[in-house]
């Protein structure tokens, strides 16, 4: 079988997981009966230190149920140039809110709180955008899996708060954040007005992800969430693989760092423009093809052709993503097939 580093999100949920799901207490959650979704909603909220949570089917709902919750239209939200919620969510903000974004450029996506904070312009009067928040991804998954520095989330809340501007989380993997840099996910919460978590990238979840704020804000949240067609019946189905991955899946995510460093050396090794293992933080390894001959189309299907999928994210950018279907054997086998790849 192919050997499948495209993303954390193609993990198919284990025996366990499976039996967790198959035996879940479920009800009708657009009643708020499902006991099931109800406790994973609280338990993520308390991980986080945050009064209340919401499960939303994917990451992209969370973002923008909890951006629509501090930025009214009309208004902008700050984010870095290549995020996620820009770059990945076809737009929403823009279709769904009716907010603009404006960008600070940052290597590996970075983030420096004073770009942000030089660029944020609130109650801008009758003419100019006003600035009302700010969004942080953590993890930086087009930079590389880049884990945020927690004194420059500390610096961004200061400055934020002086401005009166919110703070969103992009916490897709802040599992890998918090695995990486030892940070505890309360200390990651207490900056930030909402947060977005995501149970299906490497927890290993098959479907889920949860976005935290205050009560108030959870409660219009659930509103839109049922206004763009995601209120779910019983959803404890899912919820159930959540509270699984939650309980076995977040110490394991150092085996996928400690590969995808392995996969980085090996490659630095072939060519060293390609990738500079040392900013290996967590799971992903982006590389910079810019110095080859070939492109990152070419290289996917060499390495396809070779039982290895990839993705190519740019014209000269490849990403690999390990995952807990991903083990040491199969990096190994993965290590052979980029070396030729990438010599071809
Ligand atoms: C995957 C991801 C999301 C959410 O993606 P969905 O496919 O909508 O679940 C959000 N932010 C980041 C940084 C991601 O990597």
């Amino acid at each position: 079988m192919a050997i499948d580093l495209r993303s954390d999100t193609v993990t198919r949920p284990s025996p366990g997981m499976r039996d967790a799901m198959a035996h879940a207490v479920v009800g009708d959650d657009v009643f708020g009966d499902d006991p099931t979704a109800n406790s994973l909603e609280e338990r993520v909220a308390a991980m986080f230190g945050k009064e209340a949570g919401l499960f939303a089917p994917t990451g992209s709902l969370a973002n923008q149920l909890a951006i629509r919750m501090l930025v009214a239209p009309g208004e902008e939200l700050l984010a870095e140039t290549n995020s996620h919620i820009v770059r990945a969510e076809l737009g929403a903000a823009a279709v769904f809110s009716g907010i603009t974004t404006r960008t600070w450029p940052a290597i590996h996506g970075l983030l420096k709180a004073s770009d942000a904070l030089e660029i944020a312009r609130p109650d801008s009067g009758p003419y100019l955008v006003s600035t009302t928040a700010i969004a942080v991804e953590n993890t930086h998954n087009f930079g590389g899996g880049t884990v945020q520095p927690i004194s420059e989330i500390a610096a961004l809340r200061i400055g934020a708060d002086n401005l009166g501007i919110a703070l969103h989380l992009d916490g897709a993997r802040i599992w890998n954040a918090h695995i990486a840099s030892g940070v505890s996910f309360i200390d990651y919460g207490k900056y930030f007005d909402t947060i977005s978590v995501c149970l299906s990238k490497g927890l290993g979840a098959p479907i889920g992800s949860i976005m935290l704020a205050s009560k108030v804000h959870v409660a219009k949240a659930r509103q839109w969430r049922k206004r763009y067609g995601g209120g779910m019946r019983q959803v404890g189905i899912l919820a159930a693989a959540g509270h699984y991955a939650l309980d076995n899946n977040i110490e394991r995510l150092a085996d996928d760092h400690r590969r995808a460093k392995e996969l980085a050396v090996a490659i630095a090794g072939v060519h060293s423009s390609l990738i500079d293992p040392s900013g290996v933080q967590t799971n992903i390894v982006g590389l910079d093809l810019s110095a080859m001959s070939f492109t990152a189309a070419e290289l996917t299907q060499r390495c396809r052709d070779g039982g290895l999928w990839i993705a190519a994210l740019g014209p000269k950018y490849a990403r690999l993503v390990t995952h807990m279907d991903f083990d040491d054997s199969q990096c190994e086998q993965a290590i052979e097939i980029l070396k030729k790849a990438l010599v071809a």
